[in-house]
């Protein structure tokens, strides 16, 4: 049992009702519990952050850059660690550990350099009309309630906590019940580095623990990256008080190849696209559209590619892909295997769970998916390709844009017009041009259609947490 709740600047034990396993995927088993918080602790979580917020809110710019950066350092002085506990929780292969952690610190790095320069942001608004001056002034939102999923924990946690905390909101993150470890380092930094009780609370637990955040009447605002189902009911809470949601969901995303690619190019765009976190990312380009012209030279390398992965232990054994994070997500890939089979979808790699310990699946492609089966269609959030041929670009974009969600696409093209033609054309909130899914802290994050309401990252993620005031006053 650990003692895992931070509030009002204290760790506390969880008195709610639920008890919370952890588990290390690689090998099916449970390594750590606690309880979840009860609702009187949620209470006492949003009551911690509404007595911390007049104060914080003051603290002067520089003041809470300076904190932000101490995220930054003292995230790096964890490293080790921090890579550990997301190969033993997450199941993550070494590098992609890595690549979060610096995910997460230049996170914290960036808000703090946009912390510093809000000051310069409350300026003057010339008007047209004369006998009046107007000035902006940007003020946080308030108190903020940040639930998140256990894909990523400490980079979804850094992509929320760094700008509500910079724009000078206060917070109760609750992490993901899968994952609960990680986030208490934000605690730990928190209490290391004299962050004023209140500002950051940790509450962490199961639904009832994330209802009672999302509904409480305390909040000012929330901020919900997960599932589709969750995140309408986070919408449902939200609206009954009138107040904002910025809501980060599920995706379903295109890789456009045409026929001018190199095609062991496209391949390796394609496998990371699709087996990176073991497939468990929102942002997984599992619609492969391939150009007719290409597309029988390219799918034997593409299967060739995924069945040389390897698969494994990422704490004991050199990986490309480790297991899927829990026995749940692991069940529900395993039943879109058993659909793909009563579809007669044809099979090219891959299409079932590894015989071994662990919550393992195989990197898996099938092809000639018809376009209404449930594997094209529906968020299966693992490492499972579907593809379909097309032979205009055209076709391709309609293709791609015909999905209920619209995160994230990628374009693969020697033609770099067409890639940015196709680019403009895709209703998503991110498109990569001949590249892995690289992620920068200056560009946003978020998607249009069923995959969420507003942007993270980049200004728009500041913007997010801040809420606009004009004083307007009468020279006369
Ligand atoms: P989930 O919706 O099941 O859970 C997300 C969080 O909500 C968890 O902390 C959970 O405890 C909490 N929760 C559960 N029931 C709740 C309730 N009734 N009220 C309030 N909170 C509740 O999602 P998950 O399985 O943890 O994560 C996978 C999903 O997250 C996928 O759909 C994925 O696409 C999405 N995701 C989206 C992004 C993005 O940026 N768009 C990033 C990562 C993950």
């Amino acid at each position: 049992m650990t003692t895992s709740h931070y509030i009002a600047g204290r760790w506390v034990e969880g008195q709610g009702s639920d008890c919370i396993s952890v588990s290390e995927p690689a090998l099916g088993l449970p390594f750590a519990e606690l309880m979840a918080a009860s609702v009187a602790q949620v209470d006492q979580a949003v009551a911690a952050a509404r007595e911390a917020l007049p104060t914080w809110k003051k603290v002067s710019a520089s003041t809470r850059a300076a904190f932000l950066r101490g995220f930054a350092e003292q995230l790096g002085l964890r490293r080790e660690a921090l890579i550990t506990l997301q190969m033993r929780n997450n199941g993550k292969p070494r590098h992609e550990a890595e690549i979060d952690l610096d995910d997460a610190i230049a996170t914290f790095a960036y808000y703090a350099d946009l912390a510093e320069q809000l000051p310069s942001k409350n300026r003057d608004v010339p008007l047209a009309a004369p006998g009046f001056t107007a000035r902006t002034r940007l003020e946080p939102v308030g108190v903020v309630g940040l639930i998140v999923p256990w894909n990523f924990p400490l980079v979804t946690s850094a992509w929320k906590l760094a700008p509500a905390l910079a724009a000078g909101c206060t917070v109760v993150l609750k992490p993901s019940e899968v994952t609960p470890l990680i986030e208490q380092t934000y605690g730990q930094i928190a209490d290391t580095l004299g962050l004023p009780a209140g500002v950051l609370n940790i509450v962490n637990g199961k639904a009832e623990t994330g209802a009672a955040l999302s509904s409480h009447n305390g909040l000012d605002k929330l901020s919900f990256t997960g599932s589709n189902s969750v995140g309408s009911q986070v919408m449902r809470s939200a609206s009954a008080q009138c107040r904002p949601v910025t809501l980060e969901l599920g995706g379903k995303s295109a890789i456009v190849v045409f026929d001018d690619c190199d095609p062991d190019q496209a391949v390796e765009w394609i496998v990371a696209g699709i087996s990176w976190n073991a497939g468990q990312m929102c942002s997984a380009t599992s619609r492969l559209l391939v150009q007719d012209g290409i597309a029988d030279t390219l799918l034997p390398r593409l299967q060739a590619a995924l069945e040389k992965l390897r698969v494994g232990n990422p704490l004991t054994e050199e990986v490309d892909m480790g297991p899927l994070t829990s026995q749940a997500q692991w069940l529900k890939v395993a039943s879109y295997f058993a659909t793909a089979r009563e579809e007669g979808l044809k099979c090219l790699a891959g299409g079932q769970a590894l015989d071994r310990e662990g919550w393992f699946v195989s990197p898996t492609l099938y092809t000639d998916v018809p376009k209404d089966s449930r594997l094209w269609t529906e968020e299966i959030f693992g490492p499972v390709l579907c593809a379909r041929r097309f032979a205009t670009e055209e076709q391709a974009i309609a293709e791609a844009n015909d999905s209920r969600f619209g995160l994230v696409a990628t374009v693969c093209s020697a033609d770099l017009e067409r890639a940015e033609r196709v680019a403009d054309a895709l209703e998503v909130g991110h498109v990569w041009i001949n590249s892995v899914q690289a992620v920068f802290v200056e560009t946003s994050w978020g998607g249009t259609k069923g995959s969420g309401i507003g942007r993270e990252l980049g200004p728009w993620g500041l913007s997010g947490y801040q809420s606009v005031k004009h004083v307007t006053r009468c020279l006369g």
